[in-house]
């Protein structure tokens, strides 16, 4: 695809954003960068870049960006963006399909414990049905080799009622 930047055309690669539209039905390129769906994401303070940027690496072809940040990885599917998405995209859909695309090329991560975290949170959800945030502190802790990290905390919280 080409576009126009200072009067200079550009070549951009959209084999990302057609794999996506082609999987999910979503298109990115209607997105024009409102922000709403990275100002209502309740995880973003943790991400590498946010789900907006997130789509703009997508239109521009940044497969390597939008691939290897931990964004996906730290996405809770609350569908916060999706929901406030003035253009309709379902952009926790896009994130669902990002990470299948990752899985399945085997690309590595740039990332420590997103990862694990992210298959953790799956996991509780999809055996309960909901998210138990003491099962999931606890089995992340424990699996990243720190068990008692958090235990100071959890007997303030528990003590507090
Ligand atoms: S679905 Fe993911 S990216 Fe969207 S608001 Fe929730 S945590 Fe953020
Ligand atoms: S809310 Fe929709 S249009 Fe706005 S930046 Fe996010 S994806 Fe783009």
């Amino acid at each position: 695809m080409k576009v126009l930047v200072d009067n200079k055309e550009i070549r951009i690669d959209g084999e990302l954003a057609e794999e996506i539209r082609k999987r999910s039905g979503e298109n990115v390129y209607l997105c024009y960068q409102c922000r709403k769906c990275a100002s209502g994401c309740p995880n973003r303070q943790f991400m590498e870049s946010t789900p907006t940027e997130l789509m703009r690496y997508i239109q521009l072809g940044m497969t390597e960006e939008a691939m290897k940040k931990d964004t996906v990885w730290y996405c809770l599917s609350c569908q916060t963006c999706t929901a406030r998405c003035p253009q309709g995209i379902d952009i926790a859909h896009v994130v669902d399909m990002i990470r299948i695309i990752v899985q399945e090329k085997g690309i590595k991560a740039d990332t420590k414990n997103e990862r694990l975290f992210n298959w953790l949170w799956m996991t509780i959800l999809h055996f309960t049905g909901r998210m138990y945030e003491v099962a999931l502190t606890g089995a992340l802790n424990t699996f990243t080799g720190k068990p008692f990290k958090d235990l100071k905390l959890g007997m303030k919280m528990i003590s507090r009622g």
